[in-house]
């Protein structure tokens, strides 16, 4: 086996790595000229849809910091197809309510897509519902009973995500 770069014939591990839009099976010395490659897999390599081959990987990955600023509920999409449909108002009519466009409404709804803070306020605003765990509502506002997932929930959650 040779390196497709330098020509050395490779004794230890090989990498793949692209170059300009071409794989390369490339010695260790000759792999930070391109972009490593993580699964060498030649057939059909290019055509694979990200997600079809690891569908866990679409959680959303959780840490300290989501905690820190509330967690967007599990169910947001259906917080938010439910409260525009009580408005009758359809995606568009959402997404024109809050100065956005109609695909990103229906791409939130389908859960293909987390809406970041600034459209997270203005959909809660616009429904008049909340789409956030905030760690300080649960303890201020509202009494016990009200939190659907409590901080002991989510520990418990990363624990047996391991
Ligand atoms: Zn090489």
């Amino acid at each position: 086996m040779q390196c497709e770069l330098c020509g050395a014939p490779i004794t230890g591990p090989s990498k793949t790595i692209q170059i300009e839009g071409a794989e390369l099976c490339v010695c260790v010395r000759c792999a930070k000229h391109g972009t490593e490659v993580q699964q060498p897999r030649r057939k059909g390599a290019a055509q694979a849809k990200p997600g079809l081959a690891a569908p866990q990987a679409k959680r959303r990955p959780r840490d300290v910091f989501d905690l820190m600023e509330g967690e967007i509920v599990d169910d947001y999409a259906d917080r938010i197809r439910v409260a525009r449909e009580e408005k009758e108002w359809s995606a568009l009519d959402l997404a024109k309510a809050i100065k956005e466009r109609e695909i990103l409404i229906k791409k939130i709804e389908k859960r293909d897509l987390i809406p970041e803070d600034e459209v997270r306020r203005k959909l809660e605003k616009a429904l008049n519902i909340r789409l956030i765990d905030a760690p300080e509502d649960s303890i201020s506002s509202s009494g016990p009973g009200r939190v659907s997932m409590t901080v002991g929930d989510v520990m418990s959650f990363k624990k047996s995500r391991k």
